[in-house]
């Protein structure tokens, strides 16, 4: 049995239909489903990369970070908020997914009419949010040329993933939702304070985005202890200052032994305007 999916042809454009092991578009380019079930729509084109995205270490060292539920606080606000916000029936995109920590949560949460879609450009990230979680729908693809056809969400989701404006307006129904979830200023303060001799707050950006109503910010704040140095390496790996830290500040996090540190995230509610 197949059936009319919301995935598009990253050759043509058509409109994929999904059957169990393939998915193809009206010219006949097919697309055939990994043995955990997600779909490589992923062009050469737009492949920058041999491995584009997160690497395997990266997005191994975040699963098993977020497997022990030290961010299961914002998981948690999350569903709500989505719950608060999707319409009965609604579809839902989480664009840049990663190995689908939140992506799951909320699917599971939504009654059974409700149709989750994953994306992410890691295939190891899209390969692990597959092989956990059979209901949503998976795809390796960019946030930056969605395959997914024009007006057919009802809520996107962007949690800690790249921004782009135009194609989530483009994938979402008129008066739909748009969420994104990015850190505070002070999310992860003490873990910097431990490594850097000059730590910096993140840095907030103004709220207003282009095409798109601000409707309400919902905080989301915790402390968390971590009393393991492999945890709190695996932190560390999913922070953006992984990449650009010096050998002796690494030392330094290397030799934390426990840490006490503060988790703040804003949740940000937009809808699409006409
Ligand atoms: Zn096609």
């Amino acid at each position: 049995m197949s059936e009319l999916s919301l995935w598009i042809c990253p050759v043509c454009g058509g409109i994929l239909t999904e059957s169990e092991k393939f998915l193809k578009c009206p010219k006949n380019h097919s697309f055939d489903k990994a043995r955990s079930g997600y779909v490589n729509l992923l062009p050469v084109s737009q492949k920058h990369a041999k491995l584009p995205g997160d690497n395997p270490e990266m997005v191994r060292a975040r699963r098993d970070f977020l497997g022990k539920n030290y961010y299961q606080h914002l998981q948690n606000t999350l569903c709500q908020t989505v719950k608060t916000y999707l319409l009965p029936g609604g579809s839902l995109l989480d664009a840049g997914c990663g190995e689908g920590y939140y992506t799951k949560k909320i699917c599971d949460s939504l009654p059974e009419n409700a149709v989750c879609y994953g994306v992410d450009i890691s295939k190891t990230a899209a390969d692990f949010a597959a092989r956990a979680d059979k209901r949503t729908h998976y795809a390796v693809g960019s946030v930056f040329h969605l395959p997914v056809s024009d007006d057919s969400f009802a809520m996107l989701i962007s949690v800690f993933a790249p921004y782009c404006g135009t194609e989530f307006y483009r994938v979402l129904k008129v008066g739909s939702y748009f969420i994104m979830v990015i850190p505070s200023a002070l999310h992860l303060w003490e873990l910097k304070q431990a490594v850097y001799d000059k730590p910096y707050e993140n840095q907030v950006k103004d709220y207003h985005l282009e095409n798109f109503r601000f409707l309400e910010k919902i905080s989301c704040e915790q402390k968390i202890f971590l009393d393991n140095s492999q945890d709190i390496q695996n932190l560390f790996q999913m922070t953006p200052y992984a990449y650009r830290t010096g050998s002796q500040e690494r030392e330094r996090m290397q030799a934390l032994q426990t840490l006490e540190v503060q988790t703040a995230f804003e949740i940000l509610i937009y809808q699409k305007e006409a």
